[in-house]
């Protein structure tokens, strides 16, 4: 006998999107989950990370093994709620979909694995082993909850992780890493009618911007890359089914490391010699051409400019390592066996190109490590207007999760 109908599934879901937590605020949804938790006789704690800011872990069971299952409660910005089709914090069923900002990206994951935990509690499915749900705060920004969660120990005994991120038709055991740098440039503001009192922010900053990125090309092409395959999962990259020339040719360009300038800002009018510009970087890392090396290049350019004259500093506001799992394991295996089953269509195994909250919280395990990032929703649905889930898909998820953890549980 299932505790949750399909109507309590849907208003647990319908209260998570009604919380505003746009980069902020997952208080609230940490209050509320503790409180349908604890409803269940499961024990969990809020943990304050910032202003407004918490994780919530909760747990059950004793012994071997531990398994963590984990989702985030942060979404990314509605943008301009005009341009939605239905309010962005209303929960709204239309024909199978479920519209509303987080549904797929991943108010339904975690409501799913909420549920599932609460449905084996009350069934006393989990003869042996332990369960412990870590939720997070911030995963779409600087991850602070699950950097908080790791070096506070909760990783520690986690024997198995599954993330209910949206997945699609994908179960991805690796991510590359992800790194932000901020360069900015310090000059002497003059009129522009007399540029030579003044000394140009700008121009270093744009020769800066060239070398960088020169610098890192000649040694990306240099570098032989073999540790993401993208191959199994090209399909999901844009790849076809009959086409493997085209195939092997993205799956080249998609193991490789990328370094990319994202943000360029200078000056504040158009008569005056500019005092300042800020170049932004976004970097994605793999085991060949990992965050050191990345660091290394920007420093090395950095020190070409000394003596230049060109003020230029440096700043790292993102240092997230790529993470790679074999797949080779039991959580993987049932994953794919359990998903193909409830979901009726078949699934890849692989990596991606995109961060999860995996980059902090498995930084100390080794590629051994028994892990799947596999939930409802479709990526491409994700950070869009009309963001939906798919009530079907929603509802597999529950089941699928209550039977993955019973069996990885009874069979480990
Ligand atoms: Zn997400």
């Amino acid at each position: 006998m299932s505790i949750f109908s399909n109507e309590d599934k849907i208003s647990l879901l319908k209260d998570l999107v009604a919380i505003k937590s746009v980069n902020g605020n997952e208080i609230e949804v940490a209050t509320y989950l503790k409180d349908v938790l604890n409803k269940h006789q499961i024990e969990a704690e809020v943990i304050e990370v910032d202003e407004g800011r918490a994780n919530l872990v909760a747990e059950f069971g004793s012994s071997s093994p531990l398994i963590g299952i984990s989702g985030h409660m942060d979404v990314v910005s509605e943008g301009d709620a005009a341009d939605w089709k239905y309010d962005p914090f209303v929960l709204t069923e239309e024909d199978d979909k479920l519209y509303g900002r987080g549904t797929a990206d991943m108010k339904a994951g975690l409501a799913a694995l909420v549920i599932a935990m609460i449905e084996i509690k009350e069934a006393e499915a989990l003869p042996q082993g332990t369960l412990r749900l870590l939720v997070t705060a911030g995963e779409e920004s600087t991850q602070l909850g699950s950097k908080y969660l790791r070096e506070n120990g909760y990783m520690d005994d986690v024997e198995a992780m599954i993330i209910a991120e949206p997945t699609g038709d994908v179960i991805n055991i690796a991510n590359k890493g992800s790194m932000n740098f901020k360069v900015t440039s310090r000059g002497k503001s003059a009129h522009s009618s007399m540029p030579k009192v003044g000394k140009n922010a700008i121009e270093p900053l744009m020769g800066f911007v060239e070398h960088v990125i020169g610098t890192f090309e000649s040694v990306n092409q240099e570098t032989d890359f073999s540790s993401f395959d993208f191959t199994p999962v090209i399909e999901n990259f844009g790849g076809s089914k009959d086409d493997t020339e085209g195939n092997k040719d993205l799956a080249d360009l998609l193991k490789r490391a990328v370094l990319t300038n994202t943000l360029f800002n200078g000056g504040s009018q158009i008569n005056s010699v500019p005092d300042k510009a800020e170049a932004y970087f976004n970097a994605r890392t793999v085991t060949e051409f990992d965050n050191e090396q990345m660091r290394d290049i920007f420093n090395q350019v950095l020190a070409e400019y000394e003596g230049t004259g060109a003020e230029l500093s440096l700043e790292m506001l993102l240092d997230l390592p790529p993470i790679i799992t074999t797949g080779d394991n039991l959580l993987a295996t049932l994953s794919k066996e359990i998903g193909e089953d409830k979901l009726g269509t078949d699934l890849l195994v692989g990596p991606t190109t995109g961060v999860t909250d995996a980059s902090n919280l498995l930084i100390d395990k080794g590629e051994d490590f028994h892990f799947v990032v596999f939930g409802p929703g479709q990526t491409s649905s994700a950070h869009q207007l009309d963001e939906y889930v798919s009530k079907e898909a929603y509802f597999n998820f529950v089941d699928i999760y209550i039977e993955l953890i019973t069996k990885y549980a009874e069979g480990k």
